[in-house]
Formats: structure tokens, C-alpha cells, sequence
């Protein structure tokens, strides 16, 4: 992405439509859900990526991961946000707006070291699935 931010306040909706699957085969039939294991560590790289970039919040994140096809819910976002803080890699902050409060998050100095470390494994793994090797 750009440099949109995503600590902006937001009129679109938190969920996805569910597309209409009447017409498609069998395979398309599955959810994002079934192989939601299989794509847990990029979201967590996604999310980190951006919090390394600017700060964010989850809603905005939600967006942005909907945007990259992977729907998740802020049920599920949310949790996964705690376990990144937890872990050290994201700090979390109170933005306060008038009466709102809107947490959000930002890579720490272990959080960017890690996802620095990270890129270079993801560099070889997209080599080796976009080359086939
Ligand atoms: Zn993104």
C-alpha cells in the first residue's frame, strides 16, 4: 500500500459481504477460514509490517487485510493484536479524541528486528513458489 493511513477514521464497514458462491465449483466453495491456519503467519507479518510503517488500529487493519484477501474478523484480529504485545514485538497506545479512545499499535524496536528477519525467509520462499524451484 501507499502512504494511506490507517489510523483515519472510517465510514466503510467492518465486514465483508460473503460473495455469492451459487455458481461456483467445489473448490471455490472454500472459505478463507479453512485454510486461515495455513496464512496465520502472514498476517502476523502483514500486521507488524504496517505498525512498522505507522501506527495502527485494528478496524483499519481489518480493512487492509480485507483488501489483501484475507478476511478476518476483529474477534479474531483483536486477540492476534494481544499476542504480538504480549510477545514484544507491538506497543500498544491510547489515542484519545474527545471522549473517543481508539487504541493503537506500533512496532517495536524487537518487532522490526523480527520482521526484518522475517523478510528474508519470505524473500526465498516467494523465489521458490514464483519460480517453481
Ligand atoms: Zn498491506
Amino acid at each position: 500500500m501507499g502512504r494511506r493511513m490507517l489510523t483515519g477514521s472510517t465510514s466503510a464497514p467492518y465486514t465483508i459481504p460473503i460473495r455469492n458462491r451459487m455458481s461456483k465449483t467445489k473448490s471455490d466453495h472454500r472459505d478463507f477460514a479453512d485454510d486461515r491456519d495455513l496464512y496465520s503467519g502472514l498476517i502476523r507479518l502483514h500486521v507488524l509490517h504496517h505498525a512498522a510503517h505507522e501506527p495502527i488500529f485494528g478496524l483499519g487493519m481489518v480493512e487492509e487485510l480485507a483488501r489483501h484477501g484475507y478476511r478476518i474478523s476483529p474477534g479474531t484480529l483483536y486477540p492476534l493484536l494481544h499476542g504480538l504485545e504480549k510477545k514484544g514485538y507491538l506497543r500498544a497506545d491510547e489515542l484519545r479524541n474527545g471522549k473517543s479512545r481508539r487504541k493503537v499499535y506500533r512496532a517495536t524496536p524487537l518487532g522490526r528486528r523480527a520482521l526484518r528477519a522475517a523478510g528474508g525467509k519470505v524473500r526465498e520462499l516467494f523465489r521458490e513458489l514464483m519460480e517453481g524451484k
